[in-house]
């Protein structure tokens, strides 16, 4: 028997990738190096990672009527991820977004969120969005009204809701009560628990303090690794994997798609983060193609 969906409700962005020296200061314009335009938005890509996992998955969301649109829709499927739940919105444009990366790798970026914007909640009642689903993954880059509709929907059909809450926001305590798997980075992780992070032992105290709100926490710490648990008062950690870095660009994202297949699958968490750990170091050692 094979194992069970998942869906990804969330966002799709035409992403335009900038690569400077460094990131403009405040009034500084930089003369960039190269320029490149790629397939983004956190839903699209933990779809996209989850299914280069080997995982079924569903996207459910919403593109404007325009080329980046098409290719948003196309990548998908070119992916293998079904997109007939994506609507086509005549009224707004396809969300995009700019993100500069400099020497280092780091980057920093702007969304505009255009027809994600628009996702249409109507739709997440409808019993073939479900049919055979057994997680739900969704993240903050869409409106906090679809995310809750559709966790109550997972939740009322037995469905695994796993949240990515990037970017940090303040969660209303009903949709809080849906969550099952809670994923942040350091960045989040300290917006939500306000404990620095900025090592694996403080990924773990912050780990420790979200266990209180969440029944599963993942604090993934970029180079330093992850923390995790699943239990009240203790954390696992796992070292990142030692490669020579080419872009963080996307690592989370990745890190996300992997474990969430391989946890839907009925993998043991700490096999799972294992798993996601190994494919986000194998992506941040990899130039970067149109879909990642
Ligand atoms: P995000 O992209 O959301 O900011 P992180 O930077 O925390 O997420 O990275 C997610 C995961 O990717 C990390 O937990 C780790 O498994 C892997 N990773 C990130 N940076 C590196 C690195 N420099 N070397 C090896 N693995 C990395």
């Amino acid at each position: 028997m094979g194992s069970k969906k998942i869906l990804v409700v969330g966002s799709l962005h035409y992403d335009i990738m900038v690569d400077a020296h460094h990131r403009p200061e405040k009034g500084e314009t930089v003369i960039g190096r190269g320029c490149s335009y790629k397939f983004g938005g956190k839903g699209g890509n933990q779809a996209i990672a989850a299914a280069k996992a080997g995982a079924d998955v569903t996207f459910l969301g919403a593109v404007g009527a325009d080329d980046n649109g098409k290719f948003l829709l196309t990548t998908l499927q070119t992916a293998g991820v079904d997109t007939k739940h994506v609507e086509i919105i005549h009224s707004i444009a396809s969300g995009m977004s700019v993100a500069i990366t400099d020497a280092d790798g780091d980057y920093g970026a702007v969304v505009v969120s255009g027809a994600n914007t628009k996702i249409n909640t109507d739709r997440l009642s409808d019993d073939t969005v479900w049919s055979d689903v057994g997680m739900l993954i969704l993240q903050n880059e869409v409106p906090e009204a679809v995310n809750l509709s559709a966790a109550q929907e997972a939740r009322r059909r037995h469905v695994t809701v796993c949240l990515n809450a990037a970017p940090a926001k303040t969660l209303s305590a009903d949709f809080q009560r849906c969550i099952d798997v809670l994923v942040v980075n350091s960045v989040e992780a300290r917006d939500m628990s306000g404990v620095a992070v900025n090592s694996l032992h403080s990924a773990g105290e912050a780990v420790l303090a979200l266990k209180a709100r969440f029944p599963v926490v993942i604090v993934t710490a970029g180079e330093y690794g992850v923390a995790f648990s699943d239990r009240a008062n203790s954390y696992d950690s796992l070292s990142a994997e030692r490669v020579k870095l080419v872009s963080t660009h996307g690592a989370g994202d990745c890190f996300m798609g992997t474990f969430c297949r391989a946890f839907n699958e009925g993998r043991l968490l700490n096999e799972a983060i294992e798993a996601a750990n190994h494919a986000a170091a194998i992506h941040v050692s990899q130039p970067k193609t149109d879909r990642d």
